[in-house]
Order: C-alpha cells, then structure tokens, then sequence
C-alpha cells in the first residue's frame, strides 16, 4: 500500500484535507489486550512505569502501521491519534489541569502525570474516591466523569497527547490527533462537591477555552497539520439539556477556538446521532472539517451557510456494530452529500472503539457469518474503498459490489428469517402481554410464599471463586468433562443455598456459578447467536467485555437455567428465585442484526424467556427474576425517539414475563437509581419486585419513587457491592429506616445494590449477615409501634 498522498499538496485550495478517508478512532486495547495486561502488571506491581510506558507505546506504534496497511496514509493526518490508556475524558481532564484537590499531590511540577497517578485518579485510592464512572452515549463505554469547580485553574498542564504526537511522527506518521472537544468535556462534567447551588460546569466555557487555545497551539507547533476535537454530545438532548441557547454556546466556542493564532486546522466530530440543526452554528464558524454520523443521523437537507467551504467528512459506516457496509447504498449517500460542500471524505460513523479487532482472528466462526463481518479493520478497508471510490467511481466498482453481496447474502441465509419464529410472533395478542392486577397477583404470591415483613433476598449471583473460574477454565480445555463440570456446578449450588439457610435470608438463589457472564450465557444457550473468540472490547479502564452477535431469528432450543434453579430447590424448603436476563439487556450488550428494528429483535428474545419463565414455573419455581439492568442505556439520546423505545422495550419485558401466573413472582432488577426519565417506564414494566441500586445515595430516589406512586415492592439496595467495605448491621437499619419513612413497609424489600460476583466471601458472608439482623431489628421495631403508613403524596 502506497504511503504516498494522493493529491499534491499545492493544488489543494488551503483547508481541503489530501484525504478521501478517515476513521475516528480506533481500539485501543490491541488485538491480544496488550493495553489492559499492561496496565495490569503496573496496579499489580509487577511492572514499573516506564516498563508499563513502553508497553503501551507498542501498541501506538503498531496501530500505526496497521492503518497504514489497511490503505490510511502515513502523512496526511488520515489516521487519527486517538490512544488511551484508561478513559479519553479523564485524558482531556489531566491535560487542562482540571484533576480533583484530593488528588493533587499525582501532578508533577510540570503539570503533567504519570500512568500510576493517572491510574490513582481513575481508581481511587484509600479515602480518595475514585472519579465517578458513567456511560458513554448509548454505548457500553463507560467514561470518568470530571469534577470542575468554579475555581478549576485551566491550562495546558500535561501534555502527554502531544508526545504522543511527536512520538508518531518520529516515526514517520503524520496523525491527526484527537480529543474530546470543549463543549462536550464541559457538558460531561460534574460540579465539584462544594460548588455552589445552581453552578453547572459549562458556565465555564470561557475559562476553559484559552486552555483549549493553548494545547491546540501545542500540537501545532510540533507539526500537527489536523486536530480532531470530538463533540458527541451535541448530538444528546439529556446531555444539552441545561444550556438555553446550544447554537449561540456552539459558535461562540468555536469562534474563539478558530480564532486563536498557531492554531493547526480542525475537524469538529459529533459522532452517536443526528446532529441536526446544531450543524448551523458550527458550519458557520471557521472550522475545517465537520464529521456527521449518517448511520443514524440523515444527510441534511440542505447546505446550511458556511458549509460549502469545508469538508464534510461522513460517518456513512457503523463505527459501532459488526456487519459489513452495504457499500453501494453508503456511497450513494457521499453522492448525496456533494452538492452541499465543498470536499466530501468517507468515514465511520464513531470511533472503533466500540468493535473488536479483526474478523480474520475468528477462525472458529461459521464460514459463512464470518463472510458479513466487519470489525476494526475491515471497516477501515470499507472507508478508503468507499473514498477511491467517491472519488473515481469506476475504479472499484467490484469490491463496492461484494461488499453490497456480503448483506444480500445475510439477509437471504438460513436462519435469518425463520417461519415458526415469524407466526408465533404475529399470533400473540395484546392480552399475552398483560398479568392480571396487581392486589389479584399480591394476594396469590402472599399464600403461595408466606414471607416475612421486609423479605431478604440477593441480586443472584454470589462469589465468582477462583475455583469456579479453574472449574471453567478446566472445562474449556477439556480436563473436566460436561458431567463432571455440571457435578462441580451441582455442588456449587449445594453450598451456597446452605450457606443462604444458615444466614436467614428469605428467597435463596442458586449463585449463578454457571455463568461468568450473563449475556454470553443466555446467548450460547440461544440460537440465533454467534460468540467469538478474540471480540473484546473496551468497557471501561483495562476491563473488556466480549458481546455476542444475534445474527438471526432467536429461538431457545431447550430450557437453560431450569436444571440449576431446580437444583437449589431440591436442596431447600425455602422459596428460590431463578434468574434470567431481559430481552432489553440481552440485545444491550450484544451487536444486533440492523436488518430490522430493535424492538421486532427484542420481542424473538423475550419470547424465548416466557418459555424458559413457563418452564421454572412448571418446575415449580414459585419466583423468577428478569434482570434489566441496561434498559436507561439503550434510552435514544434524541428526547423524540425516547417514546417508542421505551414503548417497545417495556412491551418485551412484558412478553417475557406476562405468560407467569398470579401466583408466580416476577422480579425485576436494575444496576442503578437515577430513575427520572425512566420512572413510567419501570412502573410499566409491572414487575412484582424491583430492585435498584441505592446504598450509596442513602435510599435518596425513594421519596421520588413514592411521589410517583409506584405500589409494587420495591427493593431498594442496603450495600454498596462495588465496594470491599462490610456495611455494619446499624449502617443497614438507618438505611432500611429511611426506606419505610418513604415507601410503605409491605412494599419494601432488603437486598444488596448487585449482583455478589466481583465479591469475595470474606466480605459477603458478614455483610449478608448484617442485611439479614438489620431487616429482623427494622421489622421488630415496626412490630412493637405500628406506625401510620406514609402516605404516598400524589
Ligand atoms: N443477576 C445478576 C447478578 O446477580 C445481575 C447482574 C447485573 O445487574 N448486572 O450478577
Ligand atoms: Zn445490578
């Protein structure tokens, strides 16, 4: 592959990129996850910082010469800087200096930190809290949010993107590199504790952008021809939500930044969604370069003034699923674009953080799916293909035409569409997704169980051994054989519901030592799956997540958790809860099919739940809980598209659920408290029990939850399960006292936030002990003065 640029130099007008495709980012894990073993080996200590360095600026250098392979040039700033070793907002955060008070003694003289103190701000240290972990978009990314106080002092402090920079060009890559934009760093901060009353972050944009001035003139002046800055959430109504005027925001930041001399040219990113009307105010500043998603936003309808003199440089390939493009399709929509601007580049819509590597390391994938897959780099061969041929259309007319085949193929493959799948679906009616009322199903669930006032129970899983692991592991390469596995699990359960009698809790659970991760599982039980082999991606930090790919029509070939939750039974007189996950969260933390809406997929998966529900009823397992823990992530970041989401992502909760009868109790649970703008959908969910997170915020979303009158149990969580801390049994009472001044008793369950996997026993089983003596003291006390009931305020 050439390295050469296409287009002289000197017959471009000044601002045209040489480029004719970009992607906007790229993994960073590498392809063995060499990021995270090194990363790893420095929290562990068995590597130093400069070991850890050199790890992590091999991978740089190897992402570089990969691009260059896959058809980027080396010397137009086609490929983008885009390393992180952590989070990208905690890098933009080190380098302008806006690192906490708590943490200040991690920033060297000269304003710059290291890997240990950066990874001392990521995760926390004794006291210091951690910064805070949130969502990235609609993604499964989770980014640091940064604390910013009126007082943050910004400046260019750390400089470790421009020596990033320099260190590519040293060998002989001119990048372009990419951080996240100032409006979104603000926009994705939080107010400092102690800021005061009404202080919002983006008030401090003016502060903020001589520091952005100042590092953009860094990167020019070690040669930086491009900047990227990433604006994603431009693109995000919650995200914008408090700025009252976003296009006057938008010109006037960018006004400055394009005013500002030395400055190298930019390219303005808002990848995740429709940019919409925000496309004005940024066409009419000076930027160079606009970067819009086309996947999921449209090609504007018309050129907004300003907009001809840049580059537009369209996300016209899914930078966050699988499949390979329909080529021929996305280089109609550059056509599209031609008459609205000057220069058009084909790109990816988003980073590619959000995929796996390489399709060509999935050797054990069926021949035929690994044929209409395109991770990382095949992506990128998918932008310079579709940029040769925006430029000269006969040119690659053959390989536009394969990749367009590579789709006809999907959609026509066995398995795709199945009949039986497709008529069951078209025979449901509306009653299928309706239980009979609440007090009905109440009054059946109280005979069937008999429990106490303020039952306990836990999330499902408990402590994820090293022996589980070595079990698992064992099994995978072939010392244990299935049935020796399955003994192993069997065992497993015996313990665990012993050890649930021995504390007291209430409803048991079997532990889930059969699932490492719950999407996986339920996915390599499903048909309708892929799972691969080497597809990790990035989660947060050095953790990666492997998701599956629901690739066809989904049906459940035999019962999956039936045999364990009938296991833990056998072992008890107690009732036991069986677990599965939701439709919602299943297709969360899968890559989907993009051959039909998101809600047609939800309804195949959450049919195959009813029947697994159907079958742990008949087994006589009088609880099941469907676990929803990502329904607020997959919420559309447009507030308009919100309604049919929440639409169809309550209906397949429904229909997996719905079929239970009056007697069985259906749980629900979900990772996390800030309900707000998902509250109705939660009540529509009308699970028997839901469970949330809530010890860290001290029970604070209760009140809300009463205030919307929410009647069904409610199990707000009494111990902070990302932490080691055991909570003592007073700490619980408070907190399940709190709990009933807010909700009524009857309605109030005790459980831990989480799932107890991550735990250990040494933790667990003291803390268990605690939530079981803290709800006895809470329900004694309501025994001995039978207070009035709050009243829910309506
Ligand atoms: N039942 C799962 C567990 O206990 C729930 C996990 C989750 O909410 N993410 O691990
Ligand atoms: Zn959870």
């Amino acid at each position: 592959m050439s390295t050469e640029n296409p287009t002289p130099e000197q017959s471009r007008p000044a601002g045209v990129p040489a480029w004719s495709a970009t992607v906007l980012g790229y993994p960073r894990i590498g392809p063995r996850r060499e990021t995270k073993k090194a990363l790893e080996a420095l929290w562990s200590g068995s590597a130093d910082v400069a070991t850890t360095e050199r790890a992590l600026a091999d991978v740089r250098a190897r992402t570089l010469r990969r691009l260059n392979d896959l058809g980027l040039h080396a010397h137009d700033a086609s490929i983008p800087s885009a390393f992180s070793a952590y989070d990208h907002v905690l890098d933009a955060a080190i380098s302008i200096g806006a690192v906490p008070p708590r943490f200040a003694d991690v920033v060297g003289a000269d304003g710059r930190v290291d890997l240990a103190g950066l990874s001392t701000i990521a995760r926390g240290r004794g006291a210091d809290a951690p910064l805070e972990m949130t969502k990235w978009f609609d993604t499964n990314y989770h980014y640091l949010v940064p604390e910013i106080a009126p007082g943050t002092r910004f400046r260019l402090a750390d400089d470790r993107g421009v020596r990033e920079f320099s260190e590519a060009l040293a060998d002989g890559f001119l990048t372009r590199p990419v951080l996240v934009g100032p409006v979104t760093f603000l926009l994705l901060s939080k107010p400092a504790d102690g800021s005061p009353e009404g202080f919002a972050p983006i008030d401090r944009l003016t502060d903020l952008l001589p520091a952005y001035a100042e590092l953009l003139a860094a990167y020019a002046a070690a040669g930086a021809e491009w900047v990227q800055l990433d604006e994603p959430a431009l693109v995000s109504d919650s995200a914008t939500a408090g700025v009252s005027d976003l296009h006057a925001l938008v010109r006037s930041a960018y006004d400055a930044l394009t005013a500002a001399p030395g400055r190298p040219r930019l390219l303005v990113a808002a990848p995740y969604g429709d940019l919409g009307d925000v496309l004005e105010p940024l066409a009419a500043t000076a930027v160079d370069a606009i970067a819009i998603d086309l996947v999921r936003g449209a090609v504007p309808a018309s050129a907004p003034d300003g907009l001809a003199g840049k580059t537009l440089v369209a996300g016209v390939v899914d930078g966050h699923n699988v499949w390979r493009a329909d080529l021929a399709a996305a280089l109609r929509r550059l056509q599209q674009l031609a008459p609205l601007t000057g220069t058009v580049v084909a790109s990816t819509s988003t980073s590619l953080l959000h995929v796996p590597h390489d399709v060509a390391e999935e050797t054990g994938l069926d021949e035929r799916l690994r044929g209409w897959l395109a991770f990382a780099d095949q992506k990128v061969g998918e932008v310079v293909l579709l940029g040769e041929a925006l430029r000269d259309p006969d040119t690659r007319a053959d390989a536009i035409a394969a990749g367009s085949a590579a789709r006809a193929d999907r959609l026509a493959a066995p398995g795709v569409v199945r009949g039986d799948v497709r008529e069951r679906l078209a025979a449901l009616r509306p009653q299928d997704l309706r239980r009979s009322d609440y007090a009905t199903r109440r009054a059946a669930q109280e005979s069937a169980l008999g429990l106490p006032l303020l039952p306990t129970t836990t999330i499902g899983s408990f402590p994820q051994t090293g022996e589980i692991r070595s079990a698992r592991a064992a099994r995978a390469a072939g010392r244990l054989s299935q049935e020796q596995y399955e003994e192993f699990l069997r065992a497993e359960i015996d313990r665990v519901v012993a050890l649930q009698e021995e504390i007291g809790l209430d409803v048991l659970v079997h532990g889930e030592p059969e699932r490492n991760d719950m999407v996986q599982y339920f996915a390599e039980n499903l048909d309708g799956f892929a799972v691969t082999r080497h597809g990790w991606v990035q989660s947060y930090g050095s953790r990666c997540v492997r998701p599956p790919i629901l690739w066809g029509d989904v049906t459940r070939p035999a019962p999956i958790t039936v045999p364990w939750s009938t296991h833990a039974a056998s072992r008890t007189s107690r009732p036991v809860k069986g677990m599965l996950t939701g439709p919602v969260t299943i297709l969360a933390w899968s890559f989907v099919r993009d051959d039909q809406p998101l809600g047609d997929t939800a309804r195949q998966v959450a049919l195959a739940l009813r029947d697994e529900v159907a079958d742990l009823e008949a087994a006589g397992i009088g609880v099941v809980q469907v676990d929803e823990p990502a329904l607020r992530e997959l919420l559309p970041l447009r507030r308009a598209d919100q309604p049919a989401y929440l639409d169809w992502s309550v209906a397949a909760f429904r229909l997996a659920t719905a079929g239970a009868a009056d007697a069985t109790q259906i749980h629900t649970h979900l990772c996390y408290s800030e309900f707000g703008e998902v509250i109705d959908a939660i009540d529509g969910l009308d699970a028997d029990v839901t469970s949330i997170e809530a010890a860290r915020s001290r029970m604070e979303v209760l009140p809300d939850i009463a205030r919307a009158g929410f009647a069904r149990g409610i199990g707000p969580g009494v111990h902070d399960i990302h932490s080691p801390r055991v909570p003592a049994r007073e700490e619980i009472t408070e907190l399940l006292r709190l709990a009933v001044a807010s909700v009524p008793a009857r309605q109030v369950w005790v459980n831990p936030d989480c799932g107890l996997k991550t735990r250990g026993y040494a933790e667990t089983v003291p803390a268990l002990r605690n939530l079981v003596a803290a709800a006895a003291e809470v329900r004694a006390e309501l025994a001995a003065e039978p207070v009035a009931e709050p009243v829910p305020a309506s």
